[in-house]
């Protein structure tokens, strides 16, 4: 057996199409054109390279973007001042503030100061309430994305036991309540899980979110499971070049899978396209639109 190639990098693309011809919708029928401010205090090089990635993406999706970059040593009130603007602001529907922040400045808070409505990142407690409650919110874009792969690849997840190898607030907690409202039977493992390989054996839906290069090996996977891949690990070959792996021996996961994300090219293209169909879903929600109807 080879497993199915999950191929993330196809799938974005043809969301992010189907997207653009939406937005061209919405500003046909109702004159909305949905606009994304995305906000980067200090300089971390990786940081830079997603906003630039998110900002193009917007605009390609035909989204207003709005860059606001400021300086390292940026106090916590002059964010906070910048995201009330922006909460005011009706040409924006939403606020990602890209993460990590400078250490003198409490992330928690600055999350909490965005306007729910325009949380695309869905990190806001209020999100987060009501993903956990069913009800209909903004969901964090890598776990949106990694559902929307699955439910790609299989029409009904019921009954399916999902693993979920991380409990970060971003990846591994939201992923869990998606699943579960997609009435898989949840387990979350993390470091302090005992005998993970026998964990990992017992999973129809195999998830890693840990963030530790191919920590996930072939003897650790159900045969015909389905494996997601969310890890991003810069690593040097032998040959002294870089490359990036996931969390999952992939040569491995592979002659055992039956359908597995690859890295790079799995989740990680579906994060951006699924920020977008949020900035989407906030611009339609804050008017009283439904979004599935444009
Ligand atoms: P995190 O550091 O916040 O969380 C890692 C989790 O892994 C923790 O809950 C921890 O308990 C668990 N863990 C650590 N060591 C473990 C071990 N030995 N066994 C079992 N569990 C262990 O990380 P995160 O922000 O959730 O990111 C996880 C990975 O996903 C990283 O590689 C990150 O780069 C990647 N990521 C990718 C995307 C994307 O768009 N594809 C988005 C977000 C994160």
């Amino acid at each position: 057996m080879s497993a199915a190639l999950i191929d993330g990098k196809t799938y974005a693309t043809a969301l992010r199409q189907r997207l653009r011809k939406r937005v061209d919708q919405l500003r046909a029928s109702h004159g909305i054109v949905p606009g994304l401010a995305v906000v980067l205090v200090g300089e971390d090089p990786a940081s830079q390279v997603y906003v630039r990635s998110k900002s193009k993406a917007s605009l390609e999706a035909g989204l207003n973007s709005f860059e606001h970059k400021l300086p390292a040593d940026t106090t916590e009130d002059e964010l906070l001042d910048l995201l009330d603007q922006l909460n005011a602001d009706d040409a924006v529907d939403g606020i990602l503030v890209q993460l990590p922040l400078p250490k003198a400045i409490d992330a928690g808070a600055v999350i909490d100061a965005i306007d729910p409505d325009k949380d695309v990142d869905g990190f806001h407690l209020i999100n987060v309430g009501l993903l956990a409650t069913g009800e209909p919110g903004l969901v964090p874009c890598t776990p949106m994305g990694c559902e929307l792969l699955l439910r790609a690849g299989v029409p009904s997840l019921a009954g399916l036991h999902a693993v979920i190898i991380g409990r970060s607030n971003i990846v591994g907690k939201p992923l869990a309540q998606l699943l579960l409202r997609a009435d898989c039977t949840v387990t979350m493992a993390h470091s302090k899980t005992r005998d993970l390989p026998a964990l990992c054996q017992t999973a129809d839906i195999l998830v890693a979110a840990v963030g530790k290069p191919e920590m996930v090996r072939g003897a650790w996977i159900k045969p015909g499971a389905i494996v997601i891949d969310v890890g991003i690990n810069r690593v040097v070959g032998k040959d002294g070049t870089m490359r990036l792996v996931g969390d999952v021996a992939f040569a491995e996961a592979v002659p055992i899978a039956a359908a597995i994300t690859p890295v790079p090219g799995g989740v990680g293209p579906m994060t951006i396209a699924c920020l977008l169909e949020n900035t989407f879903t906030a611009a339609c929600r804050r008017r009283d639109i439904d979004p599935d109807t444009i």
